[in-house]
């Protein structure tokens, strides 16, 4: 076995193990294998193992990645902090948005989505922070946003993303989780068909995991770490 493939069973036996532990069904769950700072080969060796989905934090180096891995078809999520000039690359070279925090954006990934592709995925990122700093909206104006978002034609809404404030502790970490859960549920129950949950990353996907995630964003447990910072 190869370090990737070595690295990838090690998560999937986590999140088998989890998935026992608190009552979830494995098959619910995407694996977003975050390739952010690393290269191309890392993604192609990743496909190889069965990966399709990959999240990218940076524009310009996704843009490359992209392009340099055309022929494998593969289905990229912008997961970063989006600057509105970079929108019209954002639209185009990605199929899914996880980033979305202000409506300035939203309207902009809608004018910019190519119309021969289907409409683009996109997740509002809600800051559970108690000071908001990093990106994501606060949770009170997560259903304007939501309300807007569902307006625009060639977006098409699916859930809820958010990269809570470390903590080692389990509990602390399902707290935060937990809130998020429930904001999807809110919304959910008043119309807003959402049907994701992007939480999880490689030091918190358990709690993630009991709280309902669907989607999983996983970098350095499946790469190894990144030599830059971000
Ligand atoms: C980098 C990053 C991840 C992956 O984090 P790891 O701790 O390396 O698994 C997940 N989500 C976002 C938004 C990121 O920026």
């Amino acid at each position: 076995m190869t370090h990737f493939s070595q690295r990838l069973a090690q998560v999937q036996e986590r999140i088998s193990a989890a998935c026992q532990r608190f009552g979830r069904n494995h098959e619910e769950i995407t694996l977003l294998a975050v390739s952010k700072q690393h290269p191309a080969a890392a993604v192609r060796e990743a496909a190889g193992c069965g990966l399709r989905s990959f999240g990218e934090n940076f524009i310009q180096e996704a843009v490359e990645k992209t392009r340099a891995l055309e022929d494998l078809q593969l289905e990229w999520h912008f997961i970063g902090h989006l600057q509105s000039n970079k929108t019209r690359l954002a639209a185009t070279c990605f199929q899914w948005v996880q980033s979305v925090d202000r409506q300035r954006i939203a309207r902009r990934l809608d004018a910019h989505r190519p119309h021969h592709a289907p409409p683009l995925n996109v997740c509002i990122q809600v800051s559970l922070e108690d000071e908001p700093g990093k990106g994501g909206v606060r949770e009170d104006d997560v259903r304007p946003l939501a309300e807007a978002i569902s307006g625009l034609p060639r977006l098409r809404l699916r859930g809820l993303m958010s990269i809570p404030p470390p903590t080692p502790d389990l509990e602390a970490q399902r707290a935060y989780f937990g809130r998020l859960r429930r904001l999807r549920d809110d919304l959910s129950r008043d119309g807003l068909a959402l049907d994701t949950l992007s939480m999880g990353m490689s030091d918190d996907l358990e709690a993630a995991v009991a709280e309902g995630s669907t989607m999983l964003r996983i970098g350095t447990a499946l790469f190894g770490p990144r030599t830059r910072t971000g």
